[in-house]
């Protein structure tokens, strides 16, 4: 994710924070100096601080309850709106990802019974009024774990709840047919978010875009999977290209994104051998500086995945969703590179897929 500092390092975790962040902060100060000077800014400050701790520790609940099925988090971001943990997949028996999507609202849940029997509190709903809100330091954390916790199980997918949800209406419909219902659901329960946050909660309306569009990309992403599970990648991949020799310059390289509609080109070897791939953006960079001499190998993402020609399809798309350069490149025995695939031909692909899926004729034909 762009637009965050990395924090520091837990357990395998990188905790990244949205430079956006910094702006909710400052707004918290501002509102809060100007209610009752340096005192209130710097309470204010501390609360929201304390809040994120706690949202931090619920996104590891999840996190550490992920890794019990072997499924890595390489970082968790901090964003105005709550946490995002990246986790490399959601596990699919659906009794895993029950336990995965509630164990972080259980964080929030222990941290509030423990506040509470520390402060001797006697919960009561009635006090999650504004008059709470004045109460001590404490409770209002206490109290906004309460909230994390019922917020989170709203079942709008691909929020906690949802995700439970999700689990359950896969058990009976299948994983895809399940993900469509919860996702429609989710969008749904996004709309009326989006309602109530415009009557004066501006952060109610971007988490209600945020789970709007994070609904449609993960059902898309599921019906993708579906789709291009156990067909090999060589039955979806680009082989019509222009690739680029090591001794190619950007000029080369603008020349061709001229000739062709391509807007990445591989860099070979003399033996066919991938080197890296020079991006559309990289060319023009590097025509802006005036060094069209450039060397491409010099302008090229060295660091591109690349695949056997046998791999998965679904595999090798989930492959290209984590790469940073849009670019998968497939490899026969001896390395040459035999073609690519990208996010776009990925979306043609789901375009055909669907659509022979509809008429019945499978996919691609076959
Ligand atoms: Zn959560």
């Amino acid at each position: 994710m762009g637009w965050s500092i990395r924090l520091f390092s837990w357990g395998g975790t990188a905790v990244r924070m949205h430079i956006t962040f910094l702006l909710l902060l400052a707004w918290i100060a501002a509102v809060q100096w100007s209610r009752g000077g340096a005192q209130e800014a710097l309470s204010g400050v501390l609360f929201i601080l304390v809040l994120f701790g706690c949202v931090l520790l619920h996104e590891f609940g999840h996190i550490w309850a992920a890794r019990r099925y072997g499924i890595r988090t390489p970082d968790v971001t901090l964003l105005p709106i709550g946490g995002v943990a990246a986790l490399e997949r959601m596990p699919e028996k659906p009794s895993q990802e029950i336990v995965v999507a509630l164990a972080g609202p259980a964080v929030n849940l222990v941290i509030a019974v423990v506040l509470i029997a520390a402060l001797g509190l006697r919960f009561d709903p009635a006090q999650m009024s504004l008059d709470a809100l004045q109460q001590t330091f404490l409770a209002q954390v206490a109290i906004a774990n309460v909230v994390l916790l019922v917020f989170n199980l709203i079942p709008a997918f691909p929020m906690d709840g949802g995700r439970v949800l999700r689990a359950l209406l896969a058990m009976r419909l299948g994983y895809a047919r399940g993900t469509k219902v919860a996702a429609g659901i989710g969008q749904i329960l996004a709309v009326g978010f989006a309602f109530l946050g415009f009557m004066g909660n501006p952060i109610l309306v971007l988490i209600a875009v945020f789970i709007f569009l994070a609904a449609a990309g993960e059902a898309g992403m599921v019906e993708a999977r579906e789709l291009t599970r156990g067909h090999p990648v060589t039955e979806g991949m680009i082989t019509a290209f222009e690739p680029l020799g090591v001794t190619a310059t950007a000029d080369d390289a603008a020349a061709l994104l001229l000739r062709t509609t391509q807007q990445e080109f591989p860099v070979l070897d003399g033996a066919g051998r991938l080197r890296g791939v020079v991006t559309r953006k990289a060319i023009i960079e590097a025509l802006r500086e005036g060094s069209g001499a450039k060397p491409a190998l010099e302008i090229m993402e060295a660091d591109v995945p690349a695949v056997p020609a046998s791999e998965d399809l679904a595999a090798a798309a989930s492959l290209l969703r984590r790469s940073r350069a849009g670019f998968v490149g497939v490899v026969d025995r001896s390395g040459r590179l035999i073609g690519y695939l990208t996010p776009e031909n990925l979306s043609e692909l789901m375009m055909i897929g669907a659509s022979r899926d509809k008429s019945g004729t499978g996919w691609l034909g076959g």
